[in-house]
């Protein structure tokens, strides 16, 4: 029997859009994907400023088995389309005491280093991997890999079985700082293991210890660079978009979602109205119901961290490597100032990446390019207000003068800043990754990658499940796939990889 193709309309190509695009289009549906602006990527942006070259979204690729899974359930060799670089170390650490870490998967080159602080943090820091290896262990199976949302295919799956013993082991009802102080005990390797909550814009003081999973997921499992960019890996779901039949229509903006007794029935366009049998959003999910449909919608929990970047073309060199964090003297007040105040941090950490580290036609051979990011809180009226971004800057600057050698501001050459109104402006929202965790229930009230109002509906992005950040966009699009393959008949390919074992 001919299985019909439907006809699947894709609102944005972000990466979300795209890993849904390609895991659509393999399993037969005639894939369209709407992008209004004139480049795909969304949030995983490039820039090119003189001799310089940027990412200006993610920097730092984490589970790359994802992404291994995900071009072989598309038939094609990963290896072929993207370079992935294991970054050695993932991460240098400065204190504001003067000390410093370089943070590696490496336990041998971590041991050695933290012997030289003393013996018991060597000891704690192999103590903190095993217990966040346990807890990937336990939570990611079910709450990355599947689609919790589903009781249909959650109760049949035989991953929801095996997890199911040790899902009440999540330490969901400790914090992360009291967890990582329990274990760590030293106040600096404290603040490494915190600060894994911002990997999805969460507040270490209050996200659930089961958050301590990102500490595996990186040090354990390892931190990856894709030699060209991140941003090669929009252009190679791109090109595996194209191969697949995928129709990519640039700077097309969909206005309105068509519907009628409770079904979707296509999309007002810029360009006109596009029927469809389905369509996957990757949109912001709030900008999904309220602006493309008219309906109300409140998420069920607080925003996620916005964000402030600087990209400096500069003419000078230092001794920093491809990753650096310059930690603030008083976390709990800098996420104090992001999450209750609503302001930003007297002493924001700094996170700085030198892409020309490892790929050295980014910058000039005499200089380096910055990308430099400060965690904000997700107000757009703060934005608004005068010389906001002037104060920011001089306060960051003084800092690195303080505490970078070689820095010096006279050399930065080229300068571009991204506030986080520019992100709301851009993407339809000021929180780069969805809805925060920080309550013991934040992953069930993320919303599903179906729409419960509209058949015909999905949902893919990092403001629905799983969540933000690189390998769970890339999930939310093949569990939105998922689910539109099977409303529609369409054959789901067993995977050769299954997932959930990295
Ligand atoms: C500064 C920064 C640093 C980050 N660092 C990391 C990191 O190191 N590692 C990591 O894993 N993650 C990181 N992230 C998070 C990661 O980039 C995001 O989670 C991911 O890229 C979001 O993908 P998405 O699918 O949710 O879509 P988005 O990137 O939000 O894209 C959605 C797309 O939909 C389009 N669109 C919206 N509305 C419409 C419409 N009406 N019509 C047509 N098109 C529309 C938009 O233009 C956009 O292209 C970072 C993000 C930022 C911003």
């Amino acid at each position: 029997m001919e299985i019909r193709r439907p006809r699947v309309i894709v609102i944005g190509g972000g990466l979300g859009g795209l890993s849904a695009a390609v895991h659509l289009a393999r399993i037969g549906a005639r894939v369209l994907v709407l992008e209004q602006h004139e480049r795909l990527g969304g949030k995983a942006g490039e820039l090119r400023l003189g001799a310089y070259r940027f990412d200006t979204g993610p920097s730092v690729l984490t589970l790359p088995a994802v992404l291994e899974e995900l071009f072989a359930f598309i038939g094609m060799a990963r290896q072929q389309l993207l370079e992935l670089v294991p970054l050695e170390p993932i991460c240098r650490y400065l204190f504001p005491d003067g000390s410093q870490l370089e943070v590696s998967a490496n336990p041998e080159r971590m041991r050695q280093q933290l012997v030289s602080w003393s013996p018991e943090s060597a000891h704690a820091w192999e103590r903190m991997l095993e217990y966040s290896r346990r807890l990937y262990a336990r939570a990611a199976p079910v709450f990355l890999f599947l689609p919790i949302h589903e009781p249909t295919i959650l109760l049949r799956h035989w991953l929801f079985w095996r997890s199911l013993p040790a899902l009440g082991r999540l330490d969901a009802f400790r914090s992360m700082h009291r967890r990582a102080q329990q274990l760590l005990a030293d106040p600096r390797l404290v603040q490494i293991a915190d600060r894994y909550a911002t990997y999805n814009g969460s507040d270490p003081f209050r996200a659930p210890a089961t958050l301590h999973l990102i500490f595996w997921v990186e040090n354990g499992l390892g931190a990856y660079y894709i030699r060209g960019g991140i941003y090669r890996l929009v252009e190679a779901l791109r090109q595996a978009a194209q191969e697949l039949g995928v129709e990519l229509r640039l700077g097309c903006r969909a206005e309105r979602l068509r519907y009628e007794q409770g079904r979707v029935l296509g999309v007002e366009t810029s360009e006109g109205f596009l029927p469809a049998d389905a369509v996957v959003s990757n949109a912001d999910v709030t900008t999904t119901y309220e602006q493309l449909l008219g309906m109300p919608f409140r998420p069920r929990g607080e925003p996620s961290l916005s964000g402030l970047v600087f990209c400096w073309g500069m003419r000078s060199r230092t001794e920093l490597g491809h990753h650096t964090i310059l930690f603030s003297s008083d976390y709990e007040a800098e996420f104090r100032a992001l999450f209750q105040q609503g302001r930003p941090p007297q002493e924001p950490t700094v996170y700085i990446a030198i892409t020309a580290r490892s790929d050295p036609d980014h910058a000039p051979p005499d200089g380096e390019n910055w990308f430099v990011l400060l965690n904000m809180p997700p107000e757009a009226e703060l934005w608004s207000r005068d010389r906001q971004v002037d104060r920011i800057r001089s306060g960051l600057l003084e800092q690195l003068l303080r505490r970078v050698p070689g820095f010096d501001p006279a050399r930065i050459e080229e300068e571009a800043v991204i506030t986080p109104l520019d992100f709301q402006r851009r993407f339809g929202s000021l929180s780069l990754y969805g809805t925060a965790s920080n309550s013991p229930w934040a992953a069930f009230r993320r919303p599903p990658n179906r729409s419960r109002r509209l058949r015909g509906l999905y949902f893919a992005g990092g403001s629905v499940h799983p969540g933000g950040g690189i390998p769970l966009v890339l999930l939310s699009g093949r569990h939105a796939a998922r689910l539109l393959a099977r409303d529609f008949g369409l054959p789901w390919q067993k995977s050769p990889t299954n997932g959930n074992r990295p």
